[in-house]
């Protein structure tokens, strides 16, 4: 049985729902893992970095990828294009790595319906609306416009998480990323169908 495979993890939220500020706290208590870094079409905010938040490109490029199925999944949000592409991905699980994906509720159904014998889903939320839109208002990097767009699809994501495997509502920020910890080193040992089919046979074997 290959104890060493590795898993995902999926968070979707809405934007302002703190998954990044959520996941550097927990990153150095969860062991090896791989954050995936999506492709988009979106412009870069000020302060992303190609590469390093996503890879920027534009609508041909996003295009050939999908022609040349370079993606696990992809999606229009908020009228751009995001997708995850596979290669680093199967790289990451050959090396035993969490992949941790922040994704929206389109890319997770994707994802669990691919590859959902390893994948572990949270949905993290801030516990109304009207905290989000005051989250959203002070990072000041949104037009009124954008913000009203994000707060349309924070409404219709929240009648999806049901999807998910678990809901954060981040209200405490410790408590939220402790909740957090405990599902990601909860995730690597997610046991993969082929291994449970392995270990059962071997188990049977009495000499
Ligand atoms: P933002 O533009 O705020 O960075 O992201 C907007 C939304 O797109 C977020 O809900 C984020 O989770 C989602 N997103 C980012 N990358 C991907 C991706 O590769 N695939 C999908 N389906 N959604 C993504």
């Amino acid at each position: 049985m290959n104890t060493n495979s590795g898993a995902i993890l999926v968070l979707s939220g809405p934007s302002g729902a703190g998954k990044s500020t959520l996941l550097n706290k927990i990153v150095d208590d969860i062991g090896a893992c791989y954050f995936s870094i999506s492709t988009t079409t979106r412009l870069p905010r000020k302060g992303e970095v190609d590469g390093v938040h996503y890879y920027f490109v534009n609508k041909e490029e996003f295009q050939k990828d999908i022609d040349e199925n370079m993606f696990l999944e992809h999606a229009n949000v908020h009228g751009n294009y995001y997708g995850t592409s596979l290669k680093p991905v199967r790289e990451a699980l050959k090396n035993g790595k969490l992949v941790i994906f922040d994704i929206d509720v389109q890319g997770n159904a994707v994802v669990t319906k691919r590859l959902g014998d390893i994948t572990t889903s949270v949905f993290i939320s801030p516990p109304k609306l009207s905290d989000l839109k005051n989250r959203l208002e002070s990072r000041q990097t949104d037009t009124m416009e954008v913000i009203d767009g994000r707060l349309k699809m924070a409404r219709n994501e929240i009648h999806r998480i049901s999807e998910y495997d678990y809901l954060i509502i981040n209200d405490d920020l410790e408590i939220a990323a402790n909740t957090l910890k405990i599902i990601a080193n909860a995730a690597r040992l997610k046991i993969p169908g082929e291994d449970i089919n392995e270990f059962s046979q071997k188990w049977e074997d009495i000499d």
